[in-house]
């Protein structure tokens, strides 16, 4: 790998077959900068859903998962965060992609940046009925509970707890699904980080931020429609990437 390359960070790509545009800037992706990277985080909400590991039997999984492994293949590093929508991420796809399946949090030094990764749903505590739910899926034993049951009923579960949130986003005032300062500076704090990097409000932008006199900043990573948006970090500093793919003819 070139020396001076980048290390990538990305999320809520939300894969699916309804989203053909997400899933082109993908593979271009996985074929092109990811491959020349020093590593790639990829920060939680990748595939729109997850209902466990069987789920690799869907051909679009299949084709996702090969892209991953041309990633580690090409001898980089390729990290990956649960989020929200695929929380059931586990061993077998980590070990098909040949990636590594991160904890919650994840501290690394970036060209001599403390920096605290995320995906970004723990830190937005001002949504009370979220985080209630959060705690019951993130439960060892609620998780096992599901995975018990049979894939397609799995998938009826996915697709109705799909449509709850959207129609509880619908009712929620927009301030609310936004992270919440108290818990970035107590992240930022407990972590001892000067940078963040997270995803999940689909709200992108970089925010400065003081906490206990110090400035930190926050980068929120974009999600992902018509084209792919990542944050490349190098020693010259933090930027935004894009990837449209070819229009097929
Ligand atoms: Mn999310």
């Amino acid at each position: 790998m070139p020396s001076g390359a980048p290390t990538l960070f990305l999320s809520d790509l939300h894969l699916s077959p309804e989203r053909p545009e997400a899933l082109r800037a993908f593979h271009a992706f996985a074929a092109g900068p990811a491959r020349e990277a020093a590593a790639v985080y990829l920060l939680g909400d990748v595939f729109d859903w997850w209902v466990g590991d069987d789920q690799m039997r869907e051909p679009f999984v299949a084709r996702i998962v090969e892209s991953l492994r041309g990633i580690a293949d090409a001898g980089v590093p390729l990290y990956i965060a649960h989020g929200n929508r695929d929380f059931l991420m586990g061993p077998r796809l980590a070990a098909a992609a040949g990636a590594t399946l991160v904890p919650e949090y994840v501290v690394l030094d970036l060209h001599g940046i403390r920096t605290v990764l995320c995906h970004g749903d723990s830190l937005c505590t001002d949504d009370v009925d979220y985080q209630a739910y959060r705690a019951r899926m993130r439960n060892p034993a609620m998780q096992a509970r599901l995975l018990r049951l049979p894939y397609f009923l799995r998938r009826i579960i996915a697709r109705w707890l799909q449509r709850k949130s959207r129609d509880m986003k619908a009712l929620k005032p927009e301030s609310i699904m936004d992270v919440a300062p108290d818990t970035v500076a107590a992240t930022f704090r407990r972590h001892d980080a000067q940078r963040m990097i997270h995803g999940h409000t689909h709200r992108p932008a970089r925010h400065e931020v003081d906490v206990d006199g110090a400035r930190r900043e926050r980068y929120v990573l974009a999600d992902w429609h018509d084209r792919g948006r990542y944050l490349a970090v190098d020693e010259g500093g933090a930027n935004e990437r894009e990837i449209v793919p070819q229009r097929r003819p």
